[in-house]
């Protein structure tokens, strides 16, 4: 079985974001950039479908500037076989994201395509089921368990108050969640190795598919400073102000 994992370059979920001064955007200069950490997880799933013999093959790819193939590189390191770099200039809005990997599915062929639920950049949550609609295939979001079940894959997902488990027909769809896995860290021969690995460069202009952007940004800005919190002697001062607020009766 032949997976494919989608992978995005993002803002570093460590590092503070910064607005740029005009409130255009967040300054990405000079600063680190990662994979997605949902991203992480679905090559980390698909890495251990590998190992259990279910999967064959891992295709890898990213849509954006030419730096995301660091980013494939490092998702080599981990275990992917292949990657495919798809460039475009500027930002890209998960409807071309989705319109792109449709063109790459068909090319490829996957029995499975296993996405981010979420990119923590934009925090869209579109990509995988809008993909889902372009292919007509089924989708399992928020994947907490995945297991291959013949022709089925059994997702169960993390839904309001609990666990929901569907079986889809594959070839299907699958978004990771938080704790489907913990992600392995690439090790340095690995790395080393990652090197030689395949990497195939394209542009969105080979698949014929129109990136201009849907949406204008109309503005960014920071959230709202916390305000300096205040020492109270003991709780009965700290009731009474509770009341004074209304927050306690
Ligand atoms: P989003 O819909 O933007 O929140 O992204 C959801 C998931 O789609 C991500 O976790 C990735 O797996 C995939 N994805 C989104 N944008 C890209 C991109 N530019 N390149 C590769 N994969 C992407």
């Amino acid at each position: 079985m032949k997976l494919l994992v989608p992978v995005k370059r993002v803002l570093d979920y460590n590092v503070k974001p910064r607005v740029k001064a005009d409130g255009t955007g967040v300054d990405l200069a000079n600063v680190k950039m990662s994979m997605n950490p949902f991203d992480e997880i679905a090559v980390e799933e698909a890495i251990r479908l590998k190992e259990k013999g279910v999967a064959t093959e891992i295709v890898v790819v990213s849509i954006g500037e030419p730096k995301a193939q660091d980013t494939l590189r490092t998702a080599l390191a981990m275990g992917a076989d292949r990657a495919i770099l798809i460039t475009v200039e500027g930002p890209v809005e998960p409807l071309a994201v989705a319109k792109i990997l449709k063109s790459v599915v068909d090319e490829e062929a996957p029995q499975m395509v296993i996405l981010g639920k979420q990119a923590i950049d934009d925090d869209a949550n579109q990509t995988g089921q809008m993909l889902a609609a372009l292919t007509g295939w089924a989708q399992g979001t928020f994947a907490s368990k995945v297991e291959v079940e013949g022709e089925a894959v059994k997702v169960t997902r993390e839904v309001d108050g609990g666990l929901e488990t569907v079986s889809l027909k594959l070839p299907a769809i699958v978004t990771t969640d938080l704790r489907l896995n913990e992600p392995r860290y690439a090790s340095l021969p690995n790395i080393m190795k990652a090197k030689s690995k395949p990497l195939a460069n394209k542009t969105a202009a080979d698949y014929g598919v129109d990136t201009a952007p849907r949406l204008t940004i109309v503005s960014v800005a920071e959230p709202a400073k916390r305000q300096a919190g205040v020492k109270v002697a003991d709780v009965d001062e700290l009731v009474m102000k509770l009341k004074a607020m209304g927050v306690a009766k």
